[in-house]
């Protein structure tokens, strides 16, 4: 059945939300902090659905449908949705206002999901009267491409909740994989330290950007080597990331590498901002 979904936060990964939910059949209320905000979500999905009719797997008349499904929402006081997607910026006081603003904006009944890289699942539920509620629905970047979804409980969410949002995922095309709450949950908890790694070996001077890419394409058969990845990813994601690892296990492996702190205060954070480890046009 179409559900009414709001998708909080237009970046690369609220606006491949929005365009994944409204490709398979729900209306989706799209919001971030500005009309422009929005407006550049909204215009990026517009520009991957042109490629999809492109491509042949839809026609015009199913991309009119799918845009016309997403709405503009410039407030989230009063939302009558089924179900909230967060995904806007990693920072757990930034989440945690929202999902307290979420909780009373939506209709108790509402499942409030956060689409967090690494944030604790259980401690966005307890800003929440409905912690049985919160979920985690962990998408890929890019969202239409990627097939995996991790779906994380807190420690309160309930059997109903994971079971609505694993059936989602997978009406959604994607394939779900459940996992517990610890930071970084399992991709970003194997990713993110080889990442972080490979930044640490250009920082040390073992490699160039190139040849770390290389070794780790060629060598180790991966489809993009780490450091272009972290730019795709946001190295100001990658770095709150670090952060949450290294404060939530204690341990000093996890220490984020000075040199990604530096790109991301020097405002270089990957494709985004169209200068990373790479540059982008
Ligand atoms: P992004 O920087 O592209 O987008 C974040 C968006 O959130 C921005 O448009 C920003 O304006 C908006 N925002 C900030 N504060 C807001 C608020 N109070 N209300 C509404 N919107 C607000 O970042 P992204 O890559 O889309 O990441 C978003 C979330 O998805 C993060 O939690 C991140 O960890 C997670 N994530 C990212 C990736 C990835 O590869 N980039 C993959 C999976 C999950």
């Amino acid at each position: 059945m179409p559900l009414r979904i709001a998708v909080i936060g237009a970046g690369q990964m609220g606006a491949g939300i929005a365009e994944v939910a409204a490709r398979s059949g729900h209306t989706v209320l799209l919001h971030d902090r500005s009309d422009e905000l929005i407006a550049r979500g909204i215009a990026n999905i517009e520009k991957n659905l042109a490629r999809a009719v492109e491509k042949g797997r839809i026609d015009a008349a199913g991309r009119d449908a799918v845009v016309a499904r997403i709405e503009r929402a410039a407030r989230i006081d009063a939302l009558d949705v089924d179900l909230a997607i967060e995904a806007a910026t990693e920072a757990l006081d930034l989440k945690l206002a929202l999902f307290a603003r979420l909780d009373a904006a939506t209709p108790a009944n509402a499942i409030l999901a956060s689409n967090t890289s690494s944030i604790s699942i259980t401690t966005l539920g307890a800003a929440t009267k409905r912690p049985e509620r919160v979920i985690g629905m962990h998408f890929m970047n890019p969202v239409p491409v990627m097939a995996l979804v991790e779906i994380i409980r807190g420690i309160a969410t309930s059997q109903a909740t994971y079971d609505f949002t694993e059936n989602l995922a997978r009406e959604m095309g994607k394939t779900p994989v459940e996992v517990r709450d610890f930071p970084g949950f399992v991709s970003n908890r194997v990713l993110m330290p080889m990442i972080n790694e490979a930044i640490y070996a250009l920082f040390e001077g073992v490699g160039s950007v190139e040849a770390i890419d290389t070794v780790m394409k060629l060598g180790m058969n991966h489809p993009m080597g780490p450091l272009q990845l972290a730019d795709f990813i946001g190295l100001d994601t990658c770095l709150a990331i670090m952060d949450v690892l290294h404060e939530g296990f204690g341990d000093s492996k996890y220490r984020p590498c000075p040199l990604l702190k530096q790109y991301v205060a020097a405002g270089w954070l990957g494709k985004k901002s169209g200068r990373g480890f790479y540059t982008y046009a």
